[in-house]
């Protein structure tokens, strides 16, 4: 458990008029910038932002540009209510809370058929620091509107779970979908391509099924980390090779489920590859669109399936929270996947440290007031 700090994070007696946001004005340009406070609505919240996790998809949108500028991206916070608008109920100012920055309508035809990532309302953002709405989460403040507040878009955070471990939630929800999806059995064996935050939890959850997990990662550091949550088959990919190894622990068969959390084409042969006929391929790290080359007879003849999971699922958030809320006890203490905690003011290197991983770094938080993350 991190200890706690004497960082100051109270609800503001008088609200400021400005506040300090990193804004995103184009391909790989992120400024600090001072920008009003959102004001709210009826039925919105006001949260103030302990801590906000820097994600891969923050990176991917800030690198290709695949967003109009300008924006406040965050998506992965943890803060305080500081107001709350007419006919709010559910919340009170003072309740810490963990927000979702979309949540689906529950009752489209993606809906009914278990696919909420691709509801049009979860495709709508609702949480906004500014301009339009992208999260917000790297500033101060943000506004939560009405359908997220109304529709279970937050979470309660219990006094004894720090902010920065239910900043997990979102992306601990991601990987519980995937997981799901792939029906592990306990006589199976999984590799997990990729040690970085997202692959360790996957590699965690995986091996709470009872299947055997093998981990690759170019760094020991990684594995290193892993190892910390129980995974002890590590494969170190700059050393040997995946594939053969694979190959050799599974009777010649290879991997029943291989599960990809590198982003990128690279290594999507090595996991097809990985896996035995009639195996599973789940591409959860690549969440861009485009052109890739495979095998057609890897999954005409060989038979296996190439799957993708993409974002979070409202029908796991009671697991979910559970499972993060109880993070102490169950093995799933996430803030060991923190490396680094940046101020606002320091943002710029925060996303270039999250945009060029190294042997050291795994999740980068940022923190709007330094410490605030561990209360
Ligand atoms: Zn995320
Ligand atoms: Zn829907």
């Amino acid at each position: 458990m991190p200890t706690q700090t004497s960082a100051t994070f109270e609800i503001d007696s008088k609200l400021p008029e400005t506040m300090r946001a990193a804004v995103y004005r184009g391909v790989n340009q992120i400024h600090l910038e001072t920008v009003p406070v959102p004001k709210i609505g009826p039925g919105e919240l006001l949260v103030k932002i302990a801590t906000c996790g820097v994600c891969g998809t923050d990176l991917k949108k800030i690198s290709m540009g695949s967003h109009s500028a300008p924006r406040i991206f965050g998506h992965e916070m943890g803060g305080l209510v500081v107001e709350t608008g007419a006919g709010v109920t559910k919340f009170s100012v003072g309740d810490r809370v963990m927000v979702y920055h979309h949540v689906p309508c529950g009752k489209c035809y993606y809906c009914r058929k278990h696919v909420p990532a691709q509801c049009v309302t979860y495709k709508r953002t609702g949480t906004t620091a500014g301009f339009e709405p992208s999260g917000g989460g790297f500033s101060h403040y943000i506004r939560v509107m009405d359908w997220i507040v109304e529709n279970g878009g937050v979470v309660r955070i219990p006094d004894c779970v720090p902010y920065e471990q239910a900043s997990f939630i979102e992306p601990v929800n991601t990987v519980v979908k995937g997981i799901r999806m792939l029906n592990l059995e306990p006589d199976e064996t999984v590799l997990v391509i990729g040690q970085g935050p997202i692959g360790i939890m996957h590699a965690s959850l995986a091996s709470r099924t009872g299947a055997r997990v093998f981990t690759s990662d170019l760094f020991a550091e990684r594995h290193a980390i892993a190892a910390t949550y129980g995974l002890n088959n590590p494969i170190h990919a700059g050393q040997e090779d995946v594939v053969q190894r694979m190959m050799a622990e599974t009777e010649g068969r290879g991997a029943d489920t291989v599960i990809l959390c590198v982003g990128g084409n690279a290594l999507i042969k090595s996991a097809i590859d990985s896996a035995r006929p009639g195996g599973k391929v789940m591409l959860f790290a690549q969440t861009q669109h485009g052109e890739a080359p495979f095998d057609p007879g890897a999954v005409c003849v060989l038979e296996k399936s190439l799957i993708g999971s993409y974002s979070s699922s409202f029908e796991f958030t009671d697991e979910v929270t559970g499972l993060v809320f109880d993070g102490y006890r169950n093995g799933f203490d996430l803030t060991r996947l923190i490396s680094h905690r940046f101020s606002l003011e320091q943002a710029v290197e925060a996303i270039d440290v999250a945009s060029h991983p190294k042997p050291d770094s795994m999740k980068i938080m940022i923190e709007p007031v330094p410490g605030a993350g561990s209360l």
